[in-house]
């Protein structure tokens, strides 16, 4: 089966809000940081154009809900081939890459019918020493 193509049909403003994401791809943002982050360079975009492109970039698979704290969600950008480690006591983050994915999306494919298309690995810990 061949894949959709949702890619091309991102309009301009939504290429804008995927370039914050790629800028720091291990960072993530709330619709309020990326609004400050697009207008600080006096590149007014509204806080409704901003949902619309983040919507649109959850829908095609670039970035991916990672949180929701207090009502806002979190997203970051969808890393299919990365693993991040994550600190419960000081919060710092480790990446691991995970060579032989599109393996396991094969396999996913095969076994289970199913096609990946975004795909987000986090793993919650603690660090061996203090932190
Ligand atoms: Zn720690």
């Amino acid at each position: 089966m061949k894949k959709p193509n949702l890619k091309k049909k991102l309009t301009q403003n939504t290429k804008l809000v995927l370039q914050v994401f790629q800028s720091t791809p291990f960072d993530s943002f709330d619709v309020y940081m990326i609004r400050d982050y697009i207008n600080k360079d006096r590149q007014m975009m509204s806080q409704r154009t901003i949902y619309r492109a983040v919507e649109r970039l959850v829908e095609t698979g670039e970035i991916v809900c990672i949180d929701i704290i207090n009502g806002t969600r979190k997203y970051e950008l969808a890393k299919a081939n990365y693993c991040t480690f994550i600190c419960r006591k000081c919060g710092k983050e480790k990446h691991l890459e995970i060579k032989k994915i599109s393996e396991l999306h094969k396999k996913i494919y095969k076994c289970y019918d199913f096609h990946v298309n975004s795909s987000l690995f986090r793993i919650y810990g603690e660090c061996s020493h203090a932190c």
